[in-house]
C-alpha cells in the first residue's frame, strides 16, 4: 500500500527522505490549531511555503494532502482511506515533537500501521555522535563540531521525477496567505529557497571576511528556509563542504550550531523555559517600563536598537546584533532571559526553539557558553562590527544625521546638537557597570 508522509517542517521535495522508497506516496500536511500560536511572520512564510509545495507536487502528478487537526488523528485516518501500509515522519526534538512521534508510536500500533521515523530536519540526526562518559549530548560546542564534521553523514535522498497519488483523495484547501507582521520579511517556499541557496553559493568564499560586518549584511540569510526545511540542511552543508574556501568553512561551522543546539534539546526539551545551568539563572530583575524600551528599539543605545528595529521590519536580525541586543537585555539591563527569548520569537521567521532558546541561554550565561560571564560591550562591538556606523543609520532614522561612528555614542554630542535629536537618553544599568557610558 502507499506510505503517509506526514510533512512537518520539511517543506520539499529535494532530499526529503519523506520521499524515499518504491512505494507510492501520499504527502500530507495538518495544521494543527494547537500551534496557533505561531506569530504572523511565521504563518505567513509557512502558508507560502505550502502553496509552493504543491505547486511542485502538482507538477510531478501529485498534490499536497492539507488537512486541519490533529497531526496523528489524520494521518491515522488518511492511512485508513488509501490503505497505507506506513506513515513516515521526520524526527525532531521539541517537546511538541517528541509527544507527537510518542502518541503516533501508540497509535499506529494499535491500528497495525508501521511508523517510520526518517532523518531530515538536522544535518546529523541528535545522538549520532554522543561524548565519552555515558552522557546524552553535548555541552561543548568544540568537541561537537569535531565529532560531527568527522561523522558519517547520509547520502542525499534522489528527487522523485513522478509522484503518484492514489485516486478519490480530496485534496483539501489550503488556507489564505495571512498578513505578516514585518513588511520586508524574505517570502516562503523551496523554489524561492533554491533561488537563494544558488545566489549564496556563489559568494560563500567570503564569509569568513564579513560575516560579522552588519553594515555589509552579507550572511547567507537562508536561516528561515532552513526552520521550514524549504532547504536540506544536509543538502546546504555538502555543498559547503565541497568547496575548501576559508569562506565555506566557517560557514560550515555555523551551520554546526545548528546541529549542536538541536542535540542539546533532544535530551532536553524544556529548553524555552528551564535553564541549562540551574545555579546561573538567579536575580534577574523585572523591569516592565526597560523590556519595553527594549522591545521598542528605544534604549537610547544605538547599536541596540537598531538591531530591534531590524527585528521587527525583517522578521530577522544579523547575527552579531542578536548577541549585542540579548547581551543588552541580560547583562547589562540584568532582566530575564524568558522573556526576550519570547520577543524574539514572537516575531522572528527563523524562530525556533532549539536555536533560540540555546542562543538566548548562551548569551544569559545559563547555557553552553564556556565563559558565561563574559560581558559585551555595546559600543565596542559597534565600533568593531559597525565601524561607520552605516547600519544604526540603516535602521534608527532619527540618527540619520549623525556622521560616522559618533553615531554609536549620541551622548557624547556637543548638547545642542543632541537635544536637536528626536533620540532618548541611554537606559541606565541596573548595576552601574556601564562604564562605556562614560568612557
Ligand atoms: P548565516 O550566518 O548565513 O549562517 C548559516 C546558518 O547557520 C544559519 O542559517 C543557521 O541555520 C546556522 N547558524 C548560524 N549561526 C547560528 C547560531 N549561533 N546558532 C544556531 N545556528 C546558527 N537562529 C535561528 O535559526 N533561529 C532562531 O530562533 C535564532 N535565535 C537566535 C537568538 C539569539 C539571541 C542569537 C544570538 C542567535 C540566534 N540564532 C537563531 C542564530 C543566528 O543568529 C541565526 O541563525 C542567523 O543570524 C541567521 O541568519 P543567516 O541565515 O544569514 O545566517
Amino acid at each position: 500500500g502507499p506510505r503517509i508522509a506526514l510533512l512537518t517542517r520539511d517543506l520539499r521535495i529535494h532530499d526529503n527522505p519523506l520521499f524515499a522508497g518504491p512505494d507510492p506516496v501520499v504527502p500530507l500536511f495538518v495544521l494543527d490549531p494547537r500551534l496557533g500560536g505561531l506569530s504572523a511572520n511565521r504563518q505567513r512564510f509557512l502558508h507560502q511555503s505550502l502553496a509552493d509545495l504543491r505547486g511542485t507536487l502538482r507538477a510531478r502528478g501529485a498534490d499536497l494532502v492539507v488537512r486541519h487537526g490533529d497531526p496523528v488523528a489524520e494521518a491515522i485516518r488518511l492511512a485508513g482511506r488509501t490503505g497505507a501500509s506506513t506513515i513516515a515522519v521526520a524526527g525532531d526534538v521539541t517537546a511538541y515533537a517528541q509527544r507527537r512521534e510518542r502518541r503516533l508510536r501508540a497509535e499506529t500500533v494499535r491500528h497495525r500501521i508501521q511508523l517510520e521515523i526518517t532523518p531530515g530536519v538536522t544535518v546529523l540526526p541528535p545522538g549520532a555522535v554522543r561524548p565519552g562518559g555515558g552522557a546524552s549530548s553535548y555541552r561543548v560546542f568544540t568537541p561537537y563540531f569535531k565529532a560531527w564534521a568527522n561523522a558519517g553523514w547520509r547520502g542525499l535522498t534522489a528527487t522523485p521525477a513522478n509522484l503518484a497519488m492514489p485516486a478519490g483523495i480530496a485534496p483539501g484547501d489550503l488556507p489564505a496567505t495571512p498578513a505578516g507582521e514585518s513588511p520586508d520579511a524574505v517570502p516562503g517556499g523551496e523554489t524561492e529557497g533554491r533561488r537563494r541557496l544558488c545566489a549564496w553559493l556563489g559568494q560563500i568564499s567570503r564569509y569568513d571576511d564579513d560575516h560579522d560586518d552588519m553594515a555589509a549584511d552579507n550572511t547567507s540569510r537562508l536561516s528561515a528556509y532552513l526552520r521550514f526545511g524549504c532547504l536540506s540542511a544536509l543538502e546546504v552543508a555538502l555543498a559547503a563542504r565541497a568547496d575548501d574556501s576559508p569562506g565555506a568553512q566557517a560557514y560550515l561551522r555555523q551551520l554546526a550550531w545548528r546541529d549542536f543546539y538541536y542535540q542539546v534539546t533532544a535530551a532536553f526539551p524544556r529548553l524555552s523555559t528551564q535553564p541549562l545551568r540551574p545555579a546561573a539563572d538567579r536575580d534577574w530583575r523585572y523591569d516592565d517600563d526597560a523590556l519595553r524600551h527594549w522591545q521598542d528599539g528605544l534604549t537610547g543605545v544605538p547599536i541596540v536598537d537598531a538591531g530591534m528595529r531590524q527585528l521587527r521590519a525583517e522578521g530577522w536580525m544579523h547575527n552579531r546584533a542578536r548577541l549585542i541586543t540579548a547581551a543588552f537585555l541580560t547583562k547589562h539591563l540584568g532582566i530575564d532571559w524568558r522573556p526576550g527569548l519570547q520577543w524574539f520569537f514572537r516575531w522572528l521567521v527563523d524562530g525556533d526553539v532549539p536555536n533560540n532558546s540555546g542562543n538566548w541561554q548562551w548569551t544569559a550565561g545559563t547555557g553552553n557558553d564556556t565563559r558565561p560571564y563574559r560581558r559585551f560591550n555595546p559600543v565596542r562591538q559597534a565600533q568593531r562590527f559597525d565601524a561607520q556606523g552605516v547600519y544604526v543609520r540603516r535602521y534608527v532614522p532619527e540618527l540619520k544625521g549623525v556622521d560616522g561612528p559618533a553615531v554609536h555614542q549620541p551622548w557624547r554630542l556637543p548638547d545642542a546638537v543632541r537635544r536637536g535629536l528626536d533620540y532618548p537618553g541611554p537606559l541606565e544599568s541596573h548595576r552601574d557597570e556601564a562604564v562605556w557610558l562614560r568612557a
